[in-house]
């Protein structure tokens, strides 16, 4: 197994300390045991979107001596994308998470939903009042393939979720903390397609360290909480 590591910024800003460091230990990592360090590049959240800031997280990288072996490089001010694994950058690449996200909603693993913000945010406030987390409560999970079709047709705005199901232990490996035990019944049904068709940064993320052949995540804690959902996905 050759060992493959990615740092993976969204073009949202500059580079800070925590990102620099989140890389130099991919860096570090892929190197010593002779692997590979990938920069792919995650701009799904169009309206974050920064002019200039993945130009810039590049040079800020490779000003610190952190070379990637593969990803999105910048050569006479020209983006340059280099490696089997590409495109690179996820915004290029929409028609691989189209497939993904057709497969799962064949199989029953996602499923379209047409709740207005409105009736999302009553459930949520109904839930506090009963000191419930607030969750998705699955109202869209059982519609027809018809009746799905008809609201499409009709040019109705939706999203795609993951139907996560009820009570299975999600158990993952931390090597700082160690195994890390979650149940299903805490995560939440969350989007997978936006209503702008872009995948969120949860399933882009699962399809592309997938793709890539990505065989450690190094990332700050803040993500810890996110793992058990893309376990699930
Ligand atoms: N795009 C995410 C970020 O900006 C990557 C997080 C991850 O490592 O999965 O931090
Ligand atoms: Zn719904």
């Amino acid at each position: 197994m050759t060992v493959r590591l990615r740092f993976a910024p969204s073009p949202t800003g500059y580079l800070h300390i925590g990102g620099l460091r989140t890389a130099l230990y991919c860096y570090l990592y892929a190197n010593k045991n002779n692997g590979k360090y990938i920069l792919r590049i995650e701009d799904t959240d169009q309206t974050r979107f920064v002019e200039g800031a993945m130009e810039n997280l590049i040079d800020s990288l490779l000003w610190a001596g952190i070379k990637h072996d593969e990803g999105v490089f910048v050569e006479d001010n020209k983006v340059v994308q280099k490696g089997e694994f590409g495109p690179y950058i996820q915004s290029e690449r929409l028609p691989i998470y189209q497939k993904y996200i057709k497969e799962l909603i064949d199989n029953g693993h996602a499923y379209y939903c047409f709740c207005s913000k409105e009736r999302l945010d009553k459930v949520r406030e109904e839930q506090k009042e009963q000191n419930k987390t607030p969750m998705y409560d699955k109202h869209c999970v059982n519609m027809s393939k018809e009746e799905v079709q008809a609201k499409i047709a009709a040019g109705e705005q939706y999203v795609i979720r993951l139907n996560i199901p009820e009570n299975v232990d999600i158990t993952f490996s931390d090597i700082v903390k160690g195994d890390i035990t979650i149940n299903s019944s805490e995560v939440d049904d969350q989007v997978l397609i936006k209503s702008d068709g872009f995948p969120t940064y949860h399933f882009a993320v699962v399809v592309d360290d997938n793709l890539m052949g990505i065989t450690h995540v190094v990332r700050g804690e803040e993500w810890l909480t996110s793992t058990p959902k893309q376990k699930m996905i």
